[in-house]
């Protein structure tokens, strides 16, 4: 029977990255019957709404989806498709791996990295009040109030819950990543001398969870430490654990440890259901010119696969991009070479076929 998987093509570079991803998900032979549903922009201009509930009842009927990115316009009033997406289905982890591909050099040539990132809490829930409006004015008083301090009257809030029920869930979901991926370590990266309450809490209910897991070596380190070691050693890392904001952040510095955002993957995942999307963003700047690199949604296909059991096609498809990637004659620009999407997912195909 053919997996149903739900396809958000998403805008900007998403509609030429996802047609390459599809292409390369069919020429594994795994049937695979695709629901395609429009979120963004052009749902917005058509609906009246970025994110149909439709799309959400497409997601929750195939529990598996993959989609291409979807721009947020900065400031415009509308929250983020890809949030919401992760808050309305519950997809609490992200999982990012990083790791060095052949034939492409880079500063650092053995770096694999997973980092995982909690999807759902902390400055990214959505809680904020506009400066000057009557709720932020309220707030500030109240603060004031409770905390006894003065905060400033043009000041705009954005708020940064961390709960123990969302800390311990990905706290978990890592420390059972490791043992069943067969890792070695967690480094749980934070700054609770500074953020006591939200990121200390995160921090000690993973450290109180990594005692159930003696097998794990866990450790803990500040973020900015964290930073400074992963761009000189991060071959010593393995699974990096972080709240979201830091995630968000640390997972485009791994991407760039091992080629940039054209290449890194990822998916969101949840106890029911399953997102896969590249790291990468809508990149306005080079959107309908048919050079975007389809890699990293090819690859975040290759860990779709995985996820319904197709191990040796998730496989066969990452053989194939180190293939290509090593002959080296199908490249897009950001990886310095000339080909345009078409062309990189065709030379896949073909590998992949042969
Ligand atoms: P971006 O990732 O879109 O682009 C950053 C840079 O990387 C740009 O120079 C871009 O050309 C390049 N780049 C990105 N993907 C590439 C690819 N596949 N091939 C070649 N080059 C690539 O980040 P941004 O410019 O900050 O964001 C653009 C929009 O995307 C924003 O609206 C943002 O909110 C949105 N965004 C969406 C998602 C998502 O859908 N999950 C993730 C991040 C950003």
């Amino acid at each position: 029977m053919a997996h149903l998987v739900t396809l958000i093509p998403g805008d900007g570079i998403g509609p030429e990255v996802s047609d390459a991803t599809r292409r390369v998900l069919d020429a594994t032979g795994v049937p695979i019957e695709w629901v395609v549903e429009e979120a963004g922009a052009d749902a917005l201009a058509r609906e009246g709404t970025t994110l149909p509930g439709r799309v959400l009842d497409r997601i929750r009927d195939s529990r598996v989806a993959i989609k291409g990115p979807i721009t947020t316009p900065v400031g415009s009033g509308f929250r983020s498709v890809n949030v919401e997406l992760r808050q309305a289905l519950d997809l609490f982890a992200a999982v990012r791996p990083s790791r060095s591909l052949a034939g492409l050099p880079t500063r650092h040539p053995d770096v694999d990295l997973v980092v995982i990132r909690e999807n759902t809490e902390d400055l990214y829930q959505g809680i904020e009040f506009e400066r000057g409006t009557p709720e932020a004015l309220e707030l500030r008083e109240e603060l004031r109030r409770l905390s006894g301090r003065e905060l400033r009257e043009d000041s705009g809030f954005t708020v940064k819950p961390i709960s123990v029920t969302g800390a311990r869930r990905i706290v978990r979901f890592a420390l059972e990543f490791v043992v069943a991926h067969g890792r070695r370590k967690v480094t749980l990266g934070h700054k609770a001398n500074i953020m006591r309450f939200s990121d200390g809490l995160f921090l000690s209910i993973g450290q109180i969870e990594a005692e159930g897991h003696p097998e794990v070596w866990f450790e803990e380190m500040e973020i900015d430490q964290l930073s400074m070691r992963l761009v000189r050693e991060p071959a010593e890392f393995d699974v990096l654990l972080l709240p979201n904001l830091y995630g968000d952040i640390i997972s485009d510095l791994c991407a760039g440890l091992v080629g940039g955002l054209g290449l890194a993957a990822g998916a969101n995942l949840g106890w029911e259901y399953a997102v896969f999307e590249p790291v990468h963003g809508s990149a306005p700047d080079i959107a309908g010119r048919g050079v975007a690199n389809p890699i990293a949604m090819i690859l975040s296909g290759a860990m779709l696969l995985r996820h319904l059991r197709e191990a040796a096609a998730a496989t066969a498809v990452e053989r194939a991009v180190d293939r290509v990637l090593e002959r080296g004659d199908a490249r897009t620009p950001d990886l310095g070479g000339t080909s345009s999407t078409e062309e990189v997912a065709r030379a896949i195909e073909e590998s992949l076929r042969r």
